[in-house]
């Protein structure tokens, strides 16, 4: 809870994410200065007492400067973190993730305010198994991804799918040397694959071009279509509910003692499936809370063909969160079945009747 009339700037806050964690921060009382190139995610909060909203861009100069002095602390989120443009639409995603988040940095450090920077568990890229041939199968010791002892392990330039995990890792790389070497008060969050409410639009209602996995199975059972499951649908994937993850990270504002310094993952462990799996949940979820029968039908695409030349998959992560559980007392609570049913639910509501 706020001590009353902290102010937090929240860049990014139009997004996934941003829109629930700027819900939460003002119903905790905080005071939010939030910063988007959108706000059609906002409805709930705009207008809201204590949220002021600011429409812009990230890549406009003075803009960092500008909303890193309208608050005490600052949340950076902005960002492009979808799969299907990193060898797409690679220097856009270096830009947002590194070049336009360096000068919020520089503003932290100079204007002596706590950052608490959204990164991603992109950063690890590959899993040893992975790298090693392994089919991934089993939780082997070790196979948990800790803050400060797993290496980040990234495919070669010419597969630009890691162009995101490289820029996300090179700026992870400044603010650590920031604060060591400069004082710069900073926490680095690591989500592992967040899902829930608001999540990306569905292709041909509301965006084009191919959201993140859940998303995409959504408009394939709503429209009636198949299933798409890149090369076999054996990657894997730990989900974590965003109202989890958006807790974790205010733990991490009100604890700023014990979480300065640090990066933390937030993810959940428990919560690990292959997409062909979840292809399965959902397919049932969806059946049991419409009463209609899905298509249901899978079928397997080669990576090339769904994303273009260059993408390349990272075959499991799953976080090591006992970091979290030490310093800030959380442990997500959303189980997967659970997580699955409130997500398909919010997109079954919200686009049903666009999908007839
Ligand atoms: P999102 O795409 O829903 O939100 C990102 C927001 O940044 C969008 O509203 C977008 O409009 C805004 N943005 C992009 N470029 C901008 C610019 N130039 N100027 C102003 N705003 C700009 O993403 P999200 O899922 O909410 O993720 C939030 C953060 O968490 C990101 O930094 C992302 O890399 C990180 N992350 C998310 C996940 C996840 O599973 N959702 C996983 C790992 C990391
Ligand atoms: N994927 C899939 N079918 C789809 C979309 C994605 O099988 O329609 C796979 C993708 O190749 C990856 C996993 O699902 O292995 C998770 O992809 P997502 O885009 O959600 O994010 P990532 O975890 O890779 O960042």
């Amino acid at each position: 809870m706020a001590d009353g009339g902290e102010k937090i700037v929240v860049l990014g806050c139009g997004g996934f994410i941003g829109s629930h964690l700027v819900e939460r921060l003002l119903d905790d009382g905080y005071e939010v200065a939030g910063m988007d190139r959108t706000r059609a995610k906002l409805g709930h909060v705009l207008g809201r007492k204590g949220f002021e909203y600011v429409e812009g861009d990230m890549a406009d100069a003075g803009t960092a400067e500008e909303m890193v002095e309208r608050g005490d602390a600052v949340i950076s989120l902005a960002a492009l973190c979808n799969p299907s443009l990193y060898n797409t639409r690679p220097l856009e995603v270096i830009d947002i993730n590194f070049t336009h988040a360096l000068p919020v940095v520089r503003a932290c450090r100079e204007q002596g305010k706590r950052l608490i920077h959204f990164s991603t568990c992109e950063v690890y890229g590959k899993s040893k198994e992975g790298l090693a041939g392994g089919d991934g199968g089993g939780v082997a010791t070790g196979a948990l991804m800790s803050e400060e002892s797993t290496p980040l392990i990234l495919g070669p330039v010419n597969m630009q799918r890691w162009s995101y995990a490289c820029a996300k890792q090179l700026l992870e790389r400044v603010i650590y040397a920031e604060g060591s070497g400069n004082g710069l008060r900073y926490s680095i969050v690591r989500p592992f694959n967040v899902i829930g409410a608001r999540m990306d639009f569905i292709p041909g209602v509301d965006g084009e071009g191919t959201p993140r996995v859940v998303p995409s199975f959504m408009k394939a059972l709503m429209f009636g279509e198949t299933l798409k499951l890149v090369d076999g649908g054996t990657s894997r994937r730990s989900f974590v509910s965003v109202g989890d993850a958006v807790d974790a990270t205010v733990r991490i504002l009100e604890r700023a003692e014990a979480s300065t310094g640090r990066i933390f993952n937030v993810g959940n462990p428990d919560n690990e499936v292959t997409m062909a799996e979840l292809a399965r949940l959902m397919i049932n979820s969806y059946e049991k809370q419409t009463g209609r029968e899905a298509v249901a039908r899978t079928e397997t695409v080669s990576a090339a063909e769904f994303y273009g030349e260059g993408y390349d998959d990272c075959d499991r992560r799953v976080p090591d969160i006992s970091l979290a559980e030490e310093l800030l007392g959380w442990r997500p609570k959303t189980p997967l079945g659970e997580l699955i049913d409130e997500t398909v639910g919010w997109y079954v509501k919200e686009y049903g009747e666009k999908s007839g």
